[in-house]
């Protein structure tokens, strides 16, 4: 069984589960079937990986040759920074569960704080290459967003790549409605979140961490760049407990009660990538890893950084 947190909604979210950016259409329908077979029951997709509809491919196929029921599942989806406009937020949940071929999703996902100008261009960039933001406000979509649960289209709501400042905006809406259940952001040992994670959770909402291996296979990645798996640290208490560094990078999120999300194609990986419950890191070595810390992100958003919603220009 996989290992659950119990939601500020009451809902059980599997500690683990299958990241999907970057998975290609013609390979994440196998991984979506191989980490079922696996013991996943957690998926974390989104409109702007354009694989919604093989991602869906793969749940279904799981469900119809019985291996999982829909019920037992958790799937999570995001809505995009160019539907943020309240009137665009319904029909772009709609498109993400006729991709998925769902009715419902267990989580659905502000997936940032920034709102860009609705149109074709996933991010439609002004002549500096930065994003063309709509004015919108992301309290103004936190509304739209609750009409999702109360249509049924979804069993809860959080947020993604917010910080603090922006948390708390939202807890102290008036009329707020419903509270994010979550806020996904990126977390690893060159990033570990201490304070976003404990503000986090001081108002009982979970975090998912993204990036956890420190997505090596990120488009803008460079030679020179920190790789997390090679890390010889790392790599010296993956030996202790002869799991591999994927596993004890997994395992740190794990035992800090952040819900994580590591993304495979390849079914061996996605297997190993599970098998991170037979092993427990001592206090010492969660101590080391926490002292990895140098604020490196693998994710930027550099696109973003002139947005009056930019989230990363905060401290935490
Ligand atoms: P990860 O840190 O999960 O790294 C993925 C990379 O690691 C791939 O190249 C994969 O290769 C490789 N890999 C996976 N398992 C292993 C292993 N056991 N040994 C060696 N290499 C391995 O990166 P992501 O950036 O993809 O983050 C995970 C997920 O988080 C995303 O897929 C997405 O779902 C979510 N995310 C959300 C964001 C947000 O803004 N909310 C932003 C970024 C990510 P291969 O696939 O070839 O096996």
């Amino acid at each position: 069984m996989a290992k659950t947190v119990k939601l500020n909604t009451g809902a059980e979210m599997p500690i683990v589960g299958l990241g999907t950016w970057k998975s290609p259409p013609g390979k994440v329908r196998e991984a979506v079937k191989a980490a079922i077979s696996a013991g996943y029951r957690h998926i974390d997709g989104a409109f702007v990986y354009q694989n919604e509809a093989e991602v869906g491919e793969g749940i279904k196929a799981m469900v119809k040759d019985g291996v999982v029921k829909r019920e037992d599942l958790f799937v999570v989806s995001k809505l995009w920074c160019t539907f943020h406009e309240k009137s665009l937020v319904k029909g772009a949940c709609q498109k993400t569960l006729s991709d998925l071929c769902l009715d419902y999703l267990d989580l659905y996902l502000v997936h940032l704080p920034m709102g860009f100008q609705a149109g074709s261009e996933l991010i439609p960039l002004d002549s500096e290459g930065l994003a063309i933001t709509d004015g919108t406000n992301f309290l103004d979509t936190w509304e739209a967003m609750e009409e999702l649960v109360d249509a049924g289209l979804v069993k809860a709501i959080g947020i993604s790549n917010f910080n603090k400042d922006q948390i708390e905006a939202l807890l102290n809406k008036p009329g707020l409605k419903y509270k994010p259940v979550t806020n996904q952001i990126e977390c690893q040992p060159y990033l570990t979140q201490e304070k976003l994670i404990s503000y986090c959770h001081s108002k009982d909402i979970f975090v998912t961490g993204y990036s956890p291996l420190g997505s090596p296979d990120r488009p803008w990645a460079k030679p020179d760049d920190p790789s997390l798996l090679d890390d010889s640290n790392i790599k010296a208490i993956a030996e202790k407990y002869k799991k591999t560094s994927a596993q004890v990078l997994i395992r740190f999120q794990v035992q800090r009660n952040v819900i994580v999300i590591p993304k495979s194609i390849t079914p061996q990986r996605i297997q190993e990538n599970f098998q991170v419950f037979d092993f427990k890191l001592t206090e010492d070595e969660m101590k080391i890893i926490l002292g990895f810390n140098r604020n490196w992100r693998a994710v930027p958003m550099h696109w973003g950084v002139k947005h009056k919603d930019y989230p990363f220009n905060a401290e935490f």
